[in-house]
């Protein structure tokens, strides 16, 4: 996980937003490959493992309380997954992605086109949440892993992908999205969470602006 990710994690327990503390382990550049973020909140721990942020499943993690509103759990990846369903130009474009700077948010297998749109343009840096075991940490691709949410703060994100396997994460993507950025959908069938205005289906994709 880059470093300066930091500021914009958030605990996944069902309290207020507020800034994780990083404890770094071994660092690669910029990259953090271990160490441990806790919650001053509710004093929750999560391990870097490999690069990775594990914000569910880990050791240490005390069990869910069984009252806890959470999202449907994150189905298990295809063996072999098929081809990608767009291009990288196509998605750059669908997300109206233009100019370095800032983070955009890759959801489940659609963490596999973080290496096309990073050949396409520098100086975004990408967050996989959820990303299938082939796609590798990167320089350019921040890895996290949480079962119940997406790890991230409302309004950090200038575009968002989301993998067909994924529909039901869609007011998540809505949270994390900046005002008047653009959602993509790998799946025609995906409604519109709130605060999304769609803009266009076809081509097994969904593309959303928020509003
Ligand atoms: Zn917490």
């Amino acid at each position: 996980m880059h470093i300066e990710l930091t500021e914009m994690l958030r605990c996944p327990e069902p309290h207020e937003e507020n800034v994780l503390v990083m404890s770094t382990g071994e660092m690669r550049g910029r990259m953090v490959r271990s160490g441990i973020l806790g919650c001053p909140v509710c004093h929750r721990e999560y391990p870097i493992v490999k690069g990775v942020v594990h914000f569910s499943g880990g050791e240490g993690t005390p069990l869910r309380d069984k009252n806890t509103q959470s999202l449907p759990g994150v189905p298990s990846p295809p063996s072999s997954l098929p081809a990608l369903a767009v291009d990288a130009q196509t998605l750059q474009a669908l997300l109206d992605l233009s100019g370095p700077g800032g983070y955009v948010v890759l959801l489940g297998s659609a963490a596999r086109h973080a290496v096309g749109l990073a050949g396409l343009m520098g100086g975004i840096h990408f967050v996989g949440v959820n990303a299938p075991p082939e796609v590798e940490e990167l320089p350019v691709l921040s890895l996290l892993a949480c079962d119940t949410m997406v790890p991230l703060r409302h309004a950090m994100a200038r575009g968002v992908v989301v993998g067909p396997e994924l529909g039901a994460w869609l007011a998540e993507a809505a949270r994390i999205l900046l005002r008047g950025r653009r959602l993509v959908v790998e799946r025609e069938d995906a409604a519109a969470p709130p605060g999304v205005t769609r803009l266009a289906v076809g081509q097994g994709l969904f593309v959303g602006q928020r509003g």
